[in-house]
Formats: structure tokens, sequence, C-alpha cells
């Protein structure tokens, strides 16, 4: 996203320059600069022994199955949100939260970190912006997830972490 505005007063940004950065978008009133910045997201594969927890979400993708996933809220650390998440869509407690790298949602962007997350307590109540979620096998995750590119590639990872 890129700042024309002042997020805090409003008036027209002007460019400053910054260092190796370039010209960025500044409010000399606020004396702020407003980087252009992708929304963070988290996607977490919750792993429970050889399986893994799979989403319906029509309104993410029509005929596959996806991770858990949200945004990162302002004053929270990835990790939090990861917890966050997985607690408010599935109702389950995760932990051994490892980072397995990021992925950039060109045209939405959007910059998806992403996570395995182990189970630890909790059973699954499934939140109403959630159709279905349920374990699945880890070895048909790809198949089920024909539509969910970053999914998938989040997947791989977790195969090659887990053996
Ligand atoms: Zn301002």
């Amino acid at each position: 996203m890129k700042f024309i505005y002042c997020p805090l007063c409003g008036r027209k940004l002007e460019e400053k320059y910054s260092w190796d950065e370039g010209g960025v978008p500044y409010c000399p009133k606020d004396d702020m600069l407003f980087f252009d910045v992708p929304k963070p997201c988290v996607v977490v594969a919750i792993i429970k022994e050889n399986k893994i927890l799979l989403l319906k979400q029509s309104y993410i993708y029509k005929n596959s199955k996806v991770l858990v996933s949200g945004y990162v809220s302002p004053d929270e650390k990835a990790e939090d949100a990861v917890l966050r998440e997985v607690k408010e869509e599935t109702g389950l407690i995760v932990d051994n939260i490892k980072y397995l790298g990021s992925d950039y949602v060109k045209g939405k962007d959007l910059l998806m970190l992403t996570y395995i997350a182990y189970y630890k307590s909790g059973e699954i109540v499934k939140s109403s912006e959630v159709e279905w979620l349920d374990w699945s096998n880890i070895g048909d995750a790809l198949n089920e997830m024909s539509e969910d590119e970053i999914g998938k590639a989040v997947v791989r990872k977790v195969l090659e972490e887990i053996g």
C-alpha cells in the first residue's frame, strides 16, 4: 500500500529522501515517514501426529481446502497472531510454533508469513467464518488443496520438516 495522505493528520504527504530507500512519503507535521507496506498475514499448518488441519472457506477458494490464516493485528507479534487465529478459527491450542518462510501475494499486497505448529490441546470448535474443518492425512493434503498454491508450498515445507 502506498500512502498519499497522512494516516494521522490527513494532510498530503511530501516526499523525503531516506538514505537507500530513496524518496519516501513524509508528514512534516507528525515528522514521520510512511513506507509502502504490505499487509502481514500468517498461514499455519497445524500438525497432530500424521494429520494436518484443513479448512473449507469458499470465500477464499471455491473448490479447495486451505490452512488456517489471518491478518496480523497492530501491536501484535506474528507468533501471537498464529496462536490467536488458530484459537479463533478452530478452538485449538497449539505450541512449538516454527517459522517456515514467507511468500508474497502480488496484487493483494499481502506478505504471508508461514508457520508449522503442533496440536497441544482442545476440541475442534468451528468459527462461523469457516464452513468445514477437520484433520486430514498429511499425504492427502496436496490433492485436497488444489487451488491454494501458497498453502501447498507450506505443506511441502512441512513434509520436509517432519520427514
Ligand atoms: Zn500527519
